[in-house]
């Protein structure tokens, strides 16, 4: 399938949201969580990359995705510089890194664009009326890099089962709220429960620490789930 540009815009510096829409289909259905596989050829080499889905199924054929530039990447950089209207091969939506209404209570964390997925789920489920407790831990280096934070405080505000921790690891002086890498405020979250659901989204380093947390606390494989970005 090919998806076509509709619109990027800037979300942070070098992080962008892109909407795309899938011409041949009627409607792109696909369960919040979930990410699509873009692929382009350089030269001879065909390259291919994974991005969750940002946007809410909606009954229309685009969805958006968000990245980082990397700066001495392929195709981050190829998404960048692509203009409204061009097009890149698509295959899924992909993956079962989804919210499963188990009425288990769950935390979230995520560094970085790791964030991504969880719009939508969170979303979803708080919209469904979910009654089980979520905690989102969210963790970049900066607080202008913190991603969709209105919106994570406005599901905050409106239902007492979520609740929303963003942390930096480089606070300016306005900055108010929690400091330090997320595993700390996992460890925190967690407290004396152990019938948890453990959901982790980032790059390798962080998502095997937070497994290694909970397996250190003897949680189930079960119950921990995870989507490694590299
Ligand atoms: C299931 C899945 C979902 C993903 N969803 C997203 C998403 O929603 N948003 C997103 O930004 N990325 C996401 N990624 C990562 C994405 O697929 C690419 O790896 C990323 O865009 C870098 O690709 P590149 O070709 O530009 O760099 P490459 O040339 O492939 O890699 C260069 C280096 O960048 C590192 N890297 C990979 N991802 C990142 C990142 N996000 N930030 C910093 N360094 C990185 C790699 O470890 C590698 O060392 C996802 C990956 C998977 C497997």
């Amino acid at each position: 399938m090919k998806a076509e540009l509709i619109t990027s815009v800037a979300l942070a510096p070098d992080i962008r949201q892109f909407q795309f829409a899938v011409p041949e289909v009627a409607e792109l259905k696909f369960h919040p969580g979930q990410f699509v596989s873009l692929s382009e050829l350089f030269g001879e080499k065909k390259v291919t990359r994974a991005y969750s889905i940002a946007s809410l199924p909606d009954g229309s054929k685009t969805f958006s995705i968000c990245l980082n530039r990397v700066s001495d990447g392929i195709f981050s950089p190829h998404l960048f510089a692509l203009k409204p209207g061009e097009t890149v091969d698509m295959k899924g939506p992909l993956g079962v890194f989804v919210w499963k209404p188990e009425r288990a209570d769950s935390v979230m964390v995520a560094t970085g664009t790791g964030i991504v997925p969880y719009r939508p789920m969170l979303i979803e489920a708080l919209r469904q009326g979910a009654t089980e407790k979520f905690t989102l831990i969210y963790g970049t280096r900066h607080p202008e890099n913190l991603l969709y934070v209105d919106e994570f405080r406005a599901l905050a505000d409106q239902h007492l089962n979520f609740k929303f921790i963003p942390t930096v690891t480089r606070p300016t002086d306005a900055w108010t709220g929690e400091t330090g890498r997320v595993q700390a405020h996992v460890l925190t979250a967690i407290g004396d429960r152990r019938d948890l659901h453990l959901y982790a989204c980032g790059l390798k380093e962080m998502v095997d620490s937070v497994r290694e947390i909970g397996k250190e606390l003897g949680f189930d494989r079960k119950q921990i789930v995870f989507e490694k970005y590299d």
